[in-house]
Parts: C-alpha cells; sequence; structure tokens
C-alpha cells in the first residue's frame, strides 16, 4: 500500500472520532482499571513489511485483560496439539465474557478459549507445560512485541484478584466437573497475573502480526506457531473475539480480532496488516467504543478487510 494514504486515512479517523469521545464508560469491576483517563485514544497498524502507522496515544501502556487470551491460546495450542479441543470448544458462546451458564448444561467445557472459562482451562495447561508460566509468558510477549521491558501493572493485577468472585465462580464450576487439574489458586493467579500485563497499540499491532504472517514472527523469523495453528487462532478470533458482540465486529469491521476491558482490541489481515486501537469507555458488551468504531471505519475506507 502507498504510504501517505494510510496515515491520512488514520488522521482523518482519529480526527472525526474527537466527537463521540464521551460514549461509553470505563471498566470499574476491577477497581483500578477505572484509574485510567478516559479519553485516551490511539491506532497502531503494522504491515508485514514492516511499516508502521499510528495515530494518538499510541505509545501509551494499557492493561491488555482479555487480549491476551489469544497469546496464551497461542502457547498452548502450539504444545499441546489437537488435544486441546477435548477440554475447550471453538464454537461462538453468545453470552457475556464472564456467564456462567453455559458451563452448567455443558458439562464444565467451556464454549471456547476467549471467554474467561475457557482462558482458565487454558491457564491450566500451561501451568501443566511450563515450570514457570508467569516467565514464560511474559518472555512469549516481550519477542513478539520485541521489546524487553513489557511488564505488569501490579496494582491491577491485585485490584483483580480482590474482585475475582465471578472468576472464582466458573473455575469451581469447572473443577466440579474435573476440567481443572492444578491448583485452583495458582490457575487464578496466573490469570489474572497474564491479564494485567501492560503494552502499547505499537506493541500489540507487532506482537499480533506473527498470526498475518503464517505464524512466523516477522521481527525474528521464528516459526510460533504452525500455519495450520495460526488460521484456527484466527478463526477463533473472527467468531468469538468478542463475546456477545462477535457477529457486530465481523459485520462491522471484518477482520479477525481480540478485545479486552482495558480498552483495547487487535485485529489481523492474515498476509498483510496487524492492527490495534485502544480507548477506555467501553460499551455495554465490555468492547471498546471509540477502538470498534476506528476500525469500523478504517476497513470500510481503505476496504482493507478480508471479506
Ligand atoms: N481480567 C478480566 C476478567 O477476567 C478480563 C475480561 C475481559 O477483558 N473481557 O474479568
Amino acid at each position: 500500500c502507498d504510504q501517505t494514504p494510510l496515515q491520512a486515512v488514520l488522521l482523518e479517523i482519529g480526527r472525526e472520532l474527537e466527537s463521540c469521545k464521551g460514549e461509553g464508560n470505563v471498566a470499574d469491576y476491577i477497581p483500578e482499571l477505572g484509574n485510567v483517563n478516559p479519553d485516551k485514544f490511539g491506532i497502531h497498524l503494522t504491515t508485514l513489511a514492516s511499516e508502521h502507522f499510528a495515530y494518538g496515544d499510541t505509545e501509551e501502556k494499557f492493561s491488555i485483560q482479555s487480549i491476551s487470551k489469544v497469546f496464551s491460546l497461542a502457547l498452548v495450542f502450539e504444545r499441546e496439539g489437537e488435544r486441546l479441543w477435548q477440554r475447550v470448544g471453538v464454537e461462538p458462546s453468545g453470552n457475556p465474557f464472564n456467564s456462567l451458564s453455559q458451563l452448567e448444561y455443558e458439562a464444565g467445557i467451556p464454549r471456547n478459549p476467549f471467554i474467561n472459562a475457557g482462558a482458565l482451562v487454558i491457564c491450566d495447561h500451561l501451568i501443566s507445560h511450563c515450570s514457570m508460566p508467569k516467565q514464560t509468558m511474559m518472555g512469549f510477549f516481550r519477542t513478539l512485541a520485541g521489546n524487553p521491558l513489557i511488564g505488569f501493572n501490579q496494582r491491577v493485577y491485585e485490584s483483580e484478584k480482590a474482585h475475582s468472585y465471578r472468576n472464582r465462580a466458573l473455575i469451581n464450576l469447572m473443577k466440579s466437573y474435573g476440567n481443572i487439574t492444578n491448583d485452583l489458586e495458582l490457575v487464578l493467579d496466573l490469570y489474572f497475573f497474564i491479564c494485567s500485563i501492560e503494552m502499547t497499540c505499537r506493541e500489540l499491532a507487532q506482537a499480533a502480526s506473527f498470526l498475518a504472517n503464517s505464524g512466523v514472527n516477522p521481527l525474528t523469523r521464528q516459526q510460533v506457531v504452525s500455519s495450520s495453528k495460526a488460521k484456527r487462532i484466527n478463526t477463533i478470533m473472527q467468531l468469538c473475539g468478542f463475546y456477545d458482540e462477535a457477529g457486530e465486529f465481523s459485520f462491522k469491521v471484518g477482520l479477525p480480532g481480540k478485545s479486552g476491558v482495558g480498552g483495547g482490541i487487535m485485529a489481523v489481515h492474515p498476509g498483510k496488516y496487524s492492527i490495534a486501537a485502544w480507548s477506555p469507555r467501553l460499551n455495554a458488551k465490555g468492547n471498546s467504543c471509540l477502538a470498534m468504531k476506528a476500525l469500523e471505519l478504517f476497513t470500510t475506507r481503505t476496504k482493507m478487510s478480508i471479506f
């Protein structure tokens, strides 16, 4: 793509969205997440040819929250292979990210790895596979983003731990069905840790780029996951990345993507680019109002959606 138009499109979108800044509310069920400036907005795109285009607060760290679920899935799927799908499904849930109801009538098997229950099963696998799962995850993010300084936010981690009633209910229910093998506290602790990792839009777009590149990290040329696994992870993002708003995101944006309650959204166009947008105010489904709008405008104006 010609550089000037892409940069110009981001600039135009950023300016246009200034007028929508008051929409939605910052997540406060994890109290520490409420302590951000709600009107921050950034969008960063990186192509597989290592071109970078950005607008707004793209160098500011934010809590990646559920976006982390894509990366923990990638690590575990690569190690566990197809057996993974015996304990977690690949169907859209059509329910909120922290919903308990399907677990009950589906015998403790979460619908997919991107709702909280599914991500807890993935964390259980991580503990079984790695002797130091926190270090392994952190190393994974640092390598993918090309930044050894990526870290986590202790206050967010503790805040989530202190208000973890839903996640505790989910893991206990799954345990009762025999779908959690390690110590519950260890699994929860790892989950909160991964959710509290902080990254910038630029780092997140870079970290996602292996999914646009048939599983190969474009920075290191290392095969992170096989190309078939990259295809499958993208498919799950397409179908399940936005909980009960996955259809809406697909419909409006037309890219596989994943959101988090910190207000971030990352998305990929296989073979072309990866993109991350962030703005803390969320809609009722827990997805960033402005980030979603920005991506919708971006793929509509550039026609750079997968459809
Ligand atoms: N850490 C959050 C939770 O477990 C993640 C939710 C999200 O980003 N959708 O509730």
